[in-house]
């Protein structure tokens, strides 16, 4: 049985197209899903444009925040039954031997691979993954909405698990890209106030969007000053900045905004090597956190907060297509126009 698919098959700028391929075989462990909706990440359009920092296996179906309906079961997967509506885990590949595995931050294992990269992804009518990456999705959630868990819990993982965040913490947010602006939600939800979301003059929109999920300032910090309006608030400096920009510079600005003792933690990345200041992390003695995918515990609470609206993940979604419409999707993001693009298989 052959399905149209999303596939990356050149590791060059343009890469990509739709294609045919077989339908995937399940083994006694897996699930094979009937895609129901799959979000468009900035990792696929950095893939697509040959501008990721993360090895790829080429060729291999584009695709990483999914859900679907199983289509088919393994023998031996037990809690989950044909017909069930899901969510999937993104590390496809684990040891299951290493301290990490053992110890349930599986995420950080050495030898992960993701779908979308390591192993084929969801842009496509089907996509096969290993059981233990399931996780339930409550009946009152559309797929639209449910495929997005995967990047909220990138940002929940940064925001509330690898940051700290307390009542009245005062917060930054640099990049109102979609995992900045999820970001900022978590933020809000963790009681952020102030809760500070910058970018740059092209962002105007995206900013509008930073207040609608509780930002309490947003900052153009072309016309304006970061430092200044932050130092007004907070006159020592942020508990907290997220620094969710996807590029390498702005840890300098991370860094000079955090107060002392305050925390900055980075989500988000790029090949771009920069020179940095890093004596204001030693002398504030600044907690440096990276922030790297998310596990069980943080998948289970994601797909509780988006049950109960309390993500606002709607507010995200400007551009809905079907497969075919895959480059339209792209594009609308990597303009700009689109904060997150949804497929619909
Ligand atoms: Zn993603
Ligand atoms: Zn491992």
């Amino acid at each position: 049985m052959k399905m149209p698919a999303v596939v990356h098959y050149a590791l060059q700028s343009g890469a990509v197209e739709l294609r045919e391929i077989a339908v995937p075989d399940v083994g006694d462990d897996e699930a094979l899903l009937a895609v129901g909706a799959v979000s468009v990440c900035g990792s696929d359009v950095h893939q697509a444009f040959n501008t990721h920092s993360w090895p790829v296996n080429v060729p291999v179906v584009l695709g990483h925040e999914f859900g679907g309906t199983i289509a088919r079961l393994g023998r031996a997967v037990r809690g989950f039954k044909e017909g069930d509506r899901v969510v999937s885990e993104t590390a496809a590949e684990i040891c299951g031997e290493c301290i990490l595995c053992r110890t349930g931050r599986y995420n950080l294992c050495p030898s992960r691979k993701g779908f979308g990269y390591g192993v084929d992804g969801a842009m496509a009518d089907y996509v096969k993954v290993p059981a233990r990456c399931l996780h339930h999705v409550p009946d009152s959630l559309p797929m639209e909405i449910a495929c997005l868990t995967e990047p909220h819990c990138v940002s929940y993982n940064a925001m509330c698990v690898n940051a700290t965040i307390r009542p009245g913490d005062a917060v930054v947010v640099l990049g109102p890209g979609p995992i900045g602006l999820l970001c900022t939600r978590m933020a809000a939800l963790s009681g952020a106030n102030p809760l500070i979301v910058a970018g740059l003059a092209g962002d105007g929109a995206r900013l509008a969007t930073a207040m609608k999920l509780g930002a309490t300032h947003v900052v153009n910090i072309q016309a304006e000053s970061l430092d200044e309006i932050l130092r007004s608030l907070s006159p020592i400096g942020a508990d907290v900045v997220c620094d969710a920009s996807g590029a390498s510079r702005p840890l300098d600005v991370a860094l000079k905004l955090a107060r002392p003792d305050g925390q900055v933690v980075k989500v988000g990345w790029s090949p771009d090597q920069v020179p940095v200041d890093l004596n204001p992390l030693v002398h504030k003695n600044v907690r440096l956190q990276g922030s790297f995918s998310h596990n069980y515990p943080i998948w289970e609470r994601v797909l509780h907060l988006l049950e109960s609206g309390l993500t606002k993940a709607e507010l995200i979604v400007e551009h809905t297509a079907n497969l075919d419409g895959w480059r339209g999707a792209f594009d609308a993001m990597h303009s700009g126009r689109a904060i997150k693009s949804v497929l619909v298989p």
